[in-house]
């Protein structure tokens, strides 16, 4: 469905964003990953599908080196036809206690990055009047969390940010909506578990059922390869109409 496409994925080495690059790429698309760490793997993984794929190691927290990577991008495959703004960090304090440093990190990291790739890749997207930009927002962009002031903020944020370019780009074939996961089993959250485990001298299971039973009512994770099909879809020409959508996959998180 996605052959002849290339497909940008922020923060695709890991987690949710290498869920979302593999079914990308089983679809056919051209896959550019990103983010730190070990991306050989990833990179092989998606070889593996069938798939072309690239990587570029920008640093999403500097504009400069978001716009050389989607230069980098369209140097290698022509345009960028599908952008996931998925890269995202995470810290937990009260605001008061809240480093200052940190505050900074995540509105550049989970918000300002998204803003920054967007407007890049935007007007070749308008040129051949399609284009699909899929920012990975959170249940934590529809309500909040103690703790969690910079998280929240810049995910209510995204939200924000993908209504204003879906309504920009309305009457074209370019379309912009947010997914919204609540707990996804990934490095970012196994920390908050192992933090709960260490605080509260529990096993990892339960910390785990602890984690799920206050926030949700499935008590099941989602996957990144449920959220991989979500953009699959919203890829699809079905999703031609869905524009400035915040699609929760919470377990019902927000639902209550
Ligand atoms: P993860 O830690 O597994 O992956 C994060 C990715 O972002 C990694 O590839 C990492 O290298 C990359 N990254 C971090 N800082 C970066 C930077 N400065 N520049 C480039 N890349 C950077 O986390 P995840 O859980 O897969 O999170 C992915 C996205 O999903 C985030 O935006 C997160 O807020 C969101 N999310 C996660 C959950 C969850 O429960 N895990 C729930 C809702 C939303």
């Amino acid at each position: 469905m996605l052959k002849g496409k290339t497909a940008l994925v922020t923060g695709s080495t890991s987690g949710i964003g290498l869920g979302i690059a593999k079914a990308l790429a089983k679809q056919g698309a051209n896959i550019v990953l990103n983010g730190f760490g070990d991306h050989a793997g990833p990179q092989a993984e998606i070889a593996a599908l069938g798939a072309q794929v690239v990587y570029h190691g920008a640093d999403m927290s500097k504009p400069a080196e978001i716009e050389a990577m989607v230069k980098f991008a369209e140097e290698k495959f022509g345009r960028v036809d599908i952008l996931v703004n998925n890269a995202g960090i995470q810290h937990v304090a009260r605001v008061e206690n809240f480093p200052v440093e940190r505050w900074d990190a995540i509105i550049a990291i989970n918000l300002s990055s998204a803003f920054h790739a967007s407007r890049a890749v935007l007007p070749a997207m308008q040129k051949a009047n399609w284009g699909r930009i899929i920012n990975v927002a959170s249940v934590h962009g529809l309500v909040g969390s103690a703790e969690k002031s910079a998280y929240v903020a810049a995910k209510h944020g995204i939200v924000g940010l993908t209504k204003v370019t879906a309504l920009e780009n309305a009457t074209s074939g370019v379309t912009c909506n947010a997914i919204c996961p609540g707990w996804v089993l990934t490095p970012l959250v196994q920390k908050q578990v192992d933090a709960k485990a260490a605080a509260l001298g529990l096993s990892n299971d339960e910390a785990t059922k602890l984690l799920l039973g206050e926030k949700e009512p499935s008590m099941q994770f989602t996957t990144p390869e449920e959220l991989g099909d979500l953009a699959v879809f919203l890829c699809s020409a079905t999703g031609n109409n869905i524009r400035g959508v915040a699609w929760n996959m919470d377990g019902g998180w927000a639902a209550q």
